[in-house]
């Protein structure tokens, strides 16, 4: 600890140096008795140094270099009256300019100067003390002890305030990274990584809000038409890439206050204000449209086309989020049953709709066992005698709750649930069954892509056809062009592997995909069945006749068979005829009939000349002249 002391007599520095003997210990007794403890305890260092000068510029220059030095004076004891240099007052003042935490002892005989008077210029006053000359022993003594201390416990609490401070400002770093941290948490969690548009959850949050307002809105959802192939053929980057694209294309074609969630996969959810389903269904149709258009995606000029679906809320009207998704979903699967690139509007039917559906999947799992399903058999005639060669088994399923149910709407709804394998083992297994009532005559069995696809397909046909004990040439397999344009390669690969079994293939509804003649060259068939529409339209529209015509031509030139089904008027058979057909189907020769008919309808082997239709007779008669 430093002591200063600043006085123009000399005689006056000998009686501070009373004060401070360099005994040690009496200090210490000294504090003892001022404060219980003794000074060298480590609380209080003893005065160790002191610094006598005889001027104030002196002392002020003493007090700067103790600054510099880091060894600060703890107290000045200060003369007022020091001639010929500056006062005490001024002494006092550039003291305290340099040092704020030195303690100021004013020692004088005079009253030049009041208190306020130097606390105004040297304060603050909490640091500035009087002595009055001439002084006690005790009195220098106890000041400085005490001043000292006092001045050794300033420091250390502006250094534990100083210390404290930096610990604040620490916490408050740590405090902002923390919520940063947790915003860009929250950000995360309601947010879509690869678009950055918000996800399912903060969509289903922003619905509901949106429904609290009590206003008339629209929840629409959009999807991807063709983004599946995208994906497969370009690779998942191109996909990712087209997301993003389709993201903001989105969200530059909504209109303002909206949302655009992107809700998983190639799926995305946007609400809106629309007063009606006008509005709505207008606003839906330019995104639609803008989604329909070229994008660009890593180099490759990519067209995919979106469907969409939507609900509208009336004030009053359904709130729950949930239910407004699920709804402008159930919209959003009709948009995509109806063709691509378009937009519907949700209503009640549709719900029913999913209601049957569901009731009609959960009745099939149990049709098997019932004993619901039969088989039905509809002939296949030679073009020339109107033979019948073979027959097409067609399911059919008759409830006790809703009757016959057509097939047309229980197969796609078993190829969604996989009771397809379990239902195609079941027509499989019977309609082999009934080969043995016929004498020489094929049937022709239906065969889901979802099956065709199965692994070991054909060895799975195999043995079924050997557990009937049937030659595999008694059997035509009717696919349709989507099982076997998927993975071409497979199928065919699988087709060859049939036919050297000896096994018929037919390409069924032929026409109605995107092969053309010149794909199917790789495959191994045995015929085509011109798909009934083209029949149907012959008579009607010039290009159904010319297509029909153009299947039968260049079947033929491919070696391949070419059945004309559903043909149902004479005239019809007539020009098929002609056109070169191999074979033909149709309700003109018989509708699909219950097996037993069917086995009689063979052993006549010619069909009956009341076939039901008037005009059938004059043809058939003519057939077998
Ligand atoms: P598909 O394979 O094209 O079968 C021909 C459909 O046309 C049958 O309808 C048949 O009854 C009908 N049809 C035949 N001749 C005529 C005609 O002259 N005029 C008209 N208007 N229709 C005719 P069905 O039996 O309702 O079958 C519909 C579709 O259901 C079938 O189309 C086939 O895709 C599927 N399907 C039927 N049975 C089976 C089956 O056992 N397995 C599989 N996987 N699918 C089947
Ligand atoms: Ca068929
Ligand atoms: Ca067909």
């Amino acid at each position: 600890m430093r002591i200063l002391i600043v006085d123009d007599e000399p005689a006056v520095h000998e009686s501070y140096e009373l004060c401070f003997p360099a005994r040690p210990g009496t200090l210490d007794a000294m504090a003892t008795e001022l404060f219980g403890e003794p000074a060298s305890n480590g609380t209080i260092e003893v005065p160790t140094e002191r610094r006598h000068c005889l001027q104030g510029l002196e002392a002020v220059a003493a007090v700067e270099q103790a600054r510099a030095d880091g060894m600060p004076f703890a107290v000045a004891f200060i003369d007022i009256r020091m001639p010929p240099g500056i006062d005490g007052r001024e002494t006092a003042r550039r003291i305290r300019a340099i040092d704020p935490d030195i303690h100021l002892v004013i020692v004088t005989g005079y009253s030049d100067f009041s208190p306020a008077e130097i606390g105004k210029v040297a304060g603050p006053a909490d640091k500035i003390f009087y002595i009055a000359k001439p002084f006690e022993v005790s009195e220098i003594q106890q000041m400085a002890l005490a001043l000292c201390r006092r001045w050794d416990n300033d420091r250390e609490l502006s250094a534990a305030r100083a210390l404290l401070a930096e610990k604040v400002a620490t916490l408050e770093e740590k405090s902002a990274e923390l919520e940063a941290n947790e915003s860009r948490a929250m950000h995360l969690a309601m947010h879509d990584a690869l678009t950055d548009a918000p996800n399912r959850a903060a969509f289903l949050r922003g619905l509901t809000e949106r429904g609290r307002q009590g206003t008339p809105f629209v929840t629409a959802m959009l999807d991807l038409d063709r983004f599946k192939l995208v994906n497969d053929t370009l690779g998942h980057l191109a996909g990712d890439q087209l997301i993003r694209e389709v993201c903001a294309t989105i969200q530059s074609h909504v209109p303002e206050g909206a949302m655009v969630a992107r809700l998983g996969g190639d799926e995305f959810g946007i609400f809106f204000d629309a007063e009606d389903a006008e509005t709505a269904v207008s606003v839906c149709d330019r995104i639609v449209t803008a989604c329909a258009s070229t994008f660009n995606v890593l180099g490759h000029a990519v067209r995919c086309g979106a469907s969409c679906g939507l609900v509208t809320s009336q004030p009053g009207g359904e709130r729950d989020p949930t239910d407004l998704l699920r709804q402008a979903d159930m919209a959003l699967n009709e948009a995509k049953r109806s063709g691509r690139n378009t937009v519907r509007v949700f209503d009640v039917s549709m719900d029913e709709g999913i209601r049957v559906r569901r009731e009609i999947e959960a009745g099939l799992s149990r049709a098997i066992a019932r004993n619901e399903l039969s088989l039905a058999y509809q002939p296949i005639v030679g073009r020339g005698q109107l033979d019948i060669v073979g027959f097409e088994a067609l399911v059919r399923w008759n409830t006790p709750e809703r009757g016959a149910i057509s097939p047309a709407i229980f197969i796609p709804l078993a190829e969604e649930s996989h009771l397809i394998h379990e239902l195609g083992d079941w027509i499989l297994d019977h309609a082999l069954a009934e080969l043995q009532h016929w004498p020489g005559q094929y049937v022709s069995v239906n065969f889901s892509p979802i099956q065709f696809r199965r692994s070991h397909f054909v060895g799975h046909v195999m043995d079924s056809v050997r557990r009937a004990g049937v030659e595999p040439h008694r059997v035509q397999i009717e696919i349709t062009e989507t099982a076997i344009f998927d993975d071409a390669e497979h199928a065919a690969q699988t087709l060859c592997e049939l036919r050297k079994l000896g096994f018929r293939i037919a390409l069924d509804d032929f026409g109605t995909g995107y092969s053309s003649l010149y794909n199917i060259r790789k495959f191994a068939l045995d015929c085509l069945k011109i798909d009934r529409s083209f029949i149907d339209g012959m008579g009607r529209e010039r290009e159904s006749a010319a297509i029909v015509h153009s299947i039968i031509h260049l079947g033929r030139a491919l070696g391949l068979g070419v059945i004309a089904e559903g043909v149902e008027t004479e005239s019809q058979a007539q020009a098929l005829r002609v056109a070169g057909a191999s074979h033909l189907q149709g309700y003109l020769f018989s509708k699909p009939v219950p097996a037993a008919e069917a086995r009689d309808l063979v052993t006549r082997k010619f069909l009956s000349l009341s076939g039901g239709n008037a005009a059938a007779p004059s043809l058939v008669a003519a057939a077998r002249h």
